[in-house]
């Protein structure tokens, strides 16, 4: 079979994978599951992965196929699995967890003491088969179309993870600032809206991003290179500041609005990342404020996201592509010319 695959760290996007013939995978254990792969979004963190970004943090051996959004059809199932037969359509957490250890037990599958991580740490979907196992796959409700859902295993499970913590802490009339109305952002706005009664005051440099925000329920838009973000947040709040801050960008810039734009005790919620975080420690003790990181997301909370998205209160705007015009997407997405979410179809 054909797959993608990353055989050394570079910055250069125009070549930085290759189309390799491999061999389809076989099922190792009894709990494996193949997926005949319907759609692999590509992410930010795949040109990171590229880059390197994440050598330092994650086991990696090259080469390695990427792709770690994926969705599809059962093809075959190992002896013990009950969950899902051939032929069914599931969405894939990207981590195959292990279900023994202490943080499985908890639901935490993200920490999981022996987990694999498909396109991270382990092959991923740019290919026409996945390997993974029965605690990673959603069997999809009826009519939903797995290369259309396909982002929601990473970019859609990271928005719904930061903005439940979100919610957990918004009261209604409280605010909430969304930076960044991108791939992410967006669907992170939509969660808000269906989870809370909180005002969405919604921040980006294009117009174009601003009028997607208004149109998906954000009750207030900034463009922080024409405004003050600050300024705008005080008027909107009667000086309050914003409960909690949603960060889909991670620069400099955006943590940066942390002290001035959020209320006391509120978080400023990191999802984009590639920046710092530069505050004075007195900054967190003065109002109490925290940064929080948002790593992906729970199994249990990808199964809700894919609810709100069969209510039709999360929609994706996606654009499709070929396996063979992989690294076209990888340069795009690098230069910010893909609109919503970029879908690899590899079979
Ligand atoms: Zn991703
Ligand atoms: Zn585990």
């Amino acid at each position: 079979m054909q797959a993608a695959r990353l055989h050394e760290y570079t910055d250069e996007m125009t070549d930085a994978l290759s189309i390799d013939d491999v061999d389809r995978p076989t099922l190792e254990h009894s709990d494996g599951v193949l997926i005949e792969v319907e759609g692999a979004g590509w992410c930010q963190t795949d040109n990171h992965i590229i880059e390197g970004m994440w050598e330092e943090y994650v086991p990696q051996e090259l080469p390695m196929t990427l792709g770690h959004e994926n969705a599809g059809i059962v093809a075959e199932v190992g002896d013990e699995v009950t969950l899902v037969e051939e032929g069914d359509p599931v969405i894939c957490h990207p981590v195959q967890s292990c279900g023994i250890c202490r943080p499985c037990r908890l639901g935490e599958d993200m920490y999981c003491e022996n987990s694999a991580f498909n396109g991270l740490t382990t092959d991923g979907g740019f290919a026409e088969y996945l390997q993974t196992n029965e605690r990673a796959v959603i069997p999809l409700p009826e009519g939903a179309d797995p290369t259309e859902i396909a982002p929601h295993a990473d970019a859609g499970i990271t928005a719904y993870h930061a903005a439940k913590k979100a919610a957990d802490e918004l009261n209604p009339g409280d605010a909430c600032v969304v930076i960044g109305i991108g791939g992410l952002g967006h669907i992170g706005l939509q969660c808000l809206d269906a989870m809370t009664a909180a005002d969405i005051v919604a921040v980006d440099l294009k117009d174009e991003a601003l009028e997607l925000a208004a149109d998906l329920g954000a009750s207030h838009t900034v463009n922080s290179g024409e405004e003050d973000v600050a300024g705008v947040v005080a008027d909107v709040t009667d000086d309050d500041g914003a409960q909690q801050v949603l960060d889909f960008v991670g620069a400099d810039e955006t943590t940066g609005l942390a002290p001035d734009v959020l209320a006391a005790g509120g978080d400023h919620h990191v999802i984009g990342y590639g920046g710092h975080v530069h505050e004075p420690s007195q900054t967190l003790v003065d109002g109490e404020m925290a940064f929080r990181g948002t790593l992906v997301g729970k199994y249990a909370e990808l199964q809700e996201l894919v609810s709100l998205v069969d209510r039709g209160d999360v929609a994706l705007h996606t654009e499709q592509y070929g396996l063979d015009e992989i690294n076209t997407v990888a340069e795009r997405l690098e230069h910010g010319e893909i609109e919503g979410r970029a879908v690899v179809l590899p079979s």
